[in-house]
């Protein structure tokens, strides 16, 4: 049994001081204040001093890092990428596909597959852990792709998802997509009753349009502003829905690039601190020099960390806790309410139970962050790093 202490806890909902966390076999056997009773005597004290233990991060919308991208199969490029995640304070992901070539989609899903089905296997380790898949693509508006190439965009149908489910074996975890699309309702309440958490993104819906997705099942939205149809005050569309639905819960890329930072303070305000998930959207270029690389069979530019890709902005290179650290600078929040931010909230949108809190009977995944939010050690299922 180990036993993890520092100057304070966030569970994130509550801050304990002078916590005491027992671990057992991989998981969070007891949590309580440290003067509340005897320690057990067979126990390995871990005393991270003066820092702050909270839930690792969570990233449900992630292309990659450390120059691996997982749409290519790569093993040390995924240990790589894996410890890099862990060395920001990322306990658990969700690799993200990006449109490309049927065949190549369902090579990349079926490869993705292997590596979560993989993990079991792996023992102890310093790697974040791969939960489920996000298909970001191709079922998404031409108007709002971005950078994903418009060949291999399609019209949502039922046996094409099907073929997806199939290749990566049921762990498709989150699917984003423009509910405007033909087919794209039908799609939306199939995927929903797979279990998948579908989110409303790449998409030029009108409100109602969005209202219509939301009816069918969707309940999150994919980097909320990018790739989406701009509000306008008399024609809200989508971001009318998405920023006054207080059932719907939004993701942002808090870069300080792809939204100016009142517009994180606004749609802060919009969804508060439940609602409100951070990603990276972080691509192969991540952790690594200025140079070219590539998001999927897309080929990217990277300088002064902007990521372009025919002069438009493609992924990425933010790490999950500059993100939180942005959130305390752009909009005021303090550590606790910003953390929670990348660990509660992505946990409850992709239905986890064991993640995102430090309680019995949760995974012992913890960042140890100081003060500022910066990363001192990331502990993943017991095992420090
Ligand atoms: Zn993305």
């Amino acid at each position: 049994m180990i036993a993890f202490t520092a100057q304070s806890l966030l569970t994130p909902n509550e801050r304990v001081a002078n916590p005491l966390i027992l671990v057992e076999g991989g998981g969070i056997a007891e949590v309580r204040a440290r003067n509340a009773g005897e320690s057990p005597s067979d126990v390995r004290m871990v005393d991270f001093g003066e820092a702050t233990i909270a839930p690792a991060y969570i990233d449900l919308h992630v292309h990659g890092g450390a120059g691996h991208d997982v749409m290519h199969t790569d093993g040390d490029g995924l240990a790589r990428f894996e410890r890099s995640l862990t060395s920001h304070g990322v306990g658990a992901y969700f690799p993200t596909t990006v449109t490309a070539p049927l065949d190549a989609t369902l090579s990349a899903l079926e490869n993705l597959a292997d590596t979560i089905e993989a993990v079991p296997s792996r023992g102890a380790s310093n790697r974040a852990i791969p939960l489920g898949i996000h298909l970001e693509g191709p079922f998404i508006s031409h108007a709002r792709r971005g950078v994903h190439p418009p060949a291999n965009l399609v019209p949502p149908t039922i046996a094409i998802f099907e073929r997806f489910w199939q290749a990566a074996r049921g762990h498709i975890a989150v699917m984003t997509i423009a509910p405007e699309l033909d087919g794209a309702v039908e799609v939306i309440e199939h995927a929903t009753r797979r279990g998948v958490c579908v989110s409303l993104g790449h998409t030029d819906a009108t409100l109602e349009e969005a209202r219509a997705g939301i009816s069918a099942g969707a309940r999150h939205a994919t980097h909320t502003f990018n790739a989406m149809r701009p509000l306008n005050h008399r024609e809200p569309g989508i971001l009318g829905e998405v920023l006054t639905n207080a059932r719907l819960s939004a993701d942002i890329i808090a870069d300080g690039i792809h939204l100016d930072p009142a517009i994180v303070q606004i749609f802060l305000k919009a969804k508060g601190k439940e609602e409100a998930v951070l990603i990276t959207d972080a691509i192969s270029a991540t952790d690594m020099p200025d140079g070219r690389y590539m998001l999927g069979g897309i080929e990217v530019e990277v300088k002064d960390g902007k990521c372009l890709a025919d002069g438009k902005l493609a992924g990425s290179v933010l790490t999950m806790d500059r993100a939180v650290r942005n959130v305390m600078q752009f909009a005021g929040w303090d550590l606790q309410q910003s953390a929670r931010l990348a660990s509660e909230n992505p946990a409850r949108v992709t239905g986890l139970k064991t993640r995102g809190r430090i309680e019995p009977g949760a995974r012992a995944d913890f960042v140890v962050l100081n003060a500022a939010g910066e990363v001192m050690r990331t502990v993943i299922g017991g095992h420090e790093s």
